[in-house]
């Protein structure tokens, strides 16, 4: 790429472009909804600022796909979404409080209630307002992490008075394995989840809901009304097999600042980690781990220019990488040119493994110096 074009492509003030497709998101969502069948619904989980890759253009873009319930973690999160989308039933995992819920109430949000304190705090809020309030209930079922335990569920089916002037959506709990379909903690929590719903028949929730991604490949039997799926929506892999049903949605690449060729064999970067031989050519990225590429991923990731491995090496460091391109033309390495971190034939999940993580924490990540592009969906 001749040295100018990197100005023409408008990525000159930052170290890289994140390039984020906004139909394949949609596309996504469409392939999962496919799988459920016509009488569960497809929610969808944008949390932390939809996996990192921007609450407003992914829900948008999501909306605009048929998406009519969503998922966020925090209060802040789902009134920043409220604004967006004014007619969407906007869910919050993390729950209430009474600091919340005088917020929550008025933005329209529905808090998943995960322990009886929540209960009574959105209890409480209806009947301030005098009015009923939509809620969703979590039961855990081998998690321990949020969600009511069999004993509060047993209770609570003993105590109906507790939800008046609630009106129970859903119960929900979540999987923990579900990537890994042999895993019997499945089956274990899906028997566990009926039993708790037929305990609280009583309080008549309108629907269940037990599916994040990975729980969408188990299976019908999964199901149920309502499938909570985030991270296939972006592209990462629901399951353990080598090939993704899903459609990749990023591509990073990082940008070229500078192009050694080594004439006296030495070490490159913080600790002297590799050691270049005479005639390798460095090239310097102006990406680091500040930008969420991790540090782990030092030595051991790849990134590629038309199609050809140029291995990171080195130290990943706070803004820059060192990779080497001794492989590729010179003319393909100068100041400005963009060598592919994340794209077709490197995806989140390989980068991930590299890293020794997995795709949610990269995607979660990535740099907020970036310089960002939306394709398609409702971007301009
Ligand atoms: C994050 C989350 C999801 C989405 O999980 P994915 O594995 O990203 O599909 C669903 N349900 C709950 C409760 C979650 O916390």
């Amino acid at each position: 790429m001749p040295p100018s074009d990197h100005r023409r492509r408008g990525v000159s003030g930052a170290g890289a472009l994140l390039t984020v497709d906004l139909d394949a998101i949609a596309a996504n969502y469409r392939q999962l909804s496919g799988y459920l069948g016509p009488s569960t619904e497809c929610g969808a989980v944008v949390k932390a600022d939809a996996y990192g890759l921007g609450l407003e253009p992914v829900a948008g873009a999501l909306w605009t796909a048929g998406c009519r319930s969503f998922f966020v973690a925090l209060t802040q999160e789902g009134l920043r979404l409220r604004e967006l989308l004014p007619d969407a039933a906007i869910h919050v995992l993390n729950g209430v409080d009474a600091d919340t819920a005088q917020e929550m109430a008025a933005a329209g949000l529905v808090p998943v209630l995960n322990h009886p304190g929540q209960l009574e705090a959105w209890a409480g809020e209806a009947q301030a307002r005098a009015a009923t309030l939509p809620a969703m209930l979590q039961v855990d079922t081998g998690m321990n992490r949020l969600g009511l335990s069999a004993a509060e569920v047993d209770a609570l089916a003993g105590a109906p008075e507790r939800v008046v002037g609630l009106a129970l959506d859903a119960v929900i709990s979540h999987l923990a394995c579900a990537e890994d379909p042999d895993n019997p903690l499945n089956g274990e929590q899906l028997a566990r989840f009926e039993a708790a719903l037929k305990i609280l028949a009583p309080l008549r929730p309108r629907r269940a809901s037990l599916a994040n991604s990975s729980g969408i490949f188990l299976g019908a039997p999964f199901h149920f009304d309502l499938a909570r799926p985030g991270a296939a929506l972006y592209g990462i892999n629901p399951g353990t097999s080598d090939t993704s049903p899903m459609s990749q949605t990023i591509k990073l690449q990082g940008k070229i600042l500078q192009t050694r060729t080594i004439d006296t064999p030495s070490t490159v970067g913080y600790g002297a980690t590799h050691r270049a031989e005479r005639g390798q050519r460095i090239a310097t990225l102006g990406v680091g781990y500040a930008d969420g590429f991790l540090r782990s991923l030092s030595n051991s990731a790849s990134a590629f220019i038309g199609g050809v491995r140029v291995p990171v090496v080195g130290r990943v460091s706070m803004d820059l990488i060192t990779i080497d391109v001794t492989a590729v033309p010179a003319e393909a390495t100068l100041p400005g040119a963009l060598v592919d971190l994340i794209g077709p034939e490197h995806t989140v999940d390989d980068l991930a493994r590299e890293a020794g993580t997995i795709g949610y924490e990269v995607l979660t990540a990535l740099g907020r110096r970036f310089e960002r592009r939306y394709l398609g969906g409702n971007a301009s």
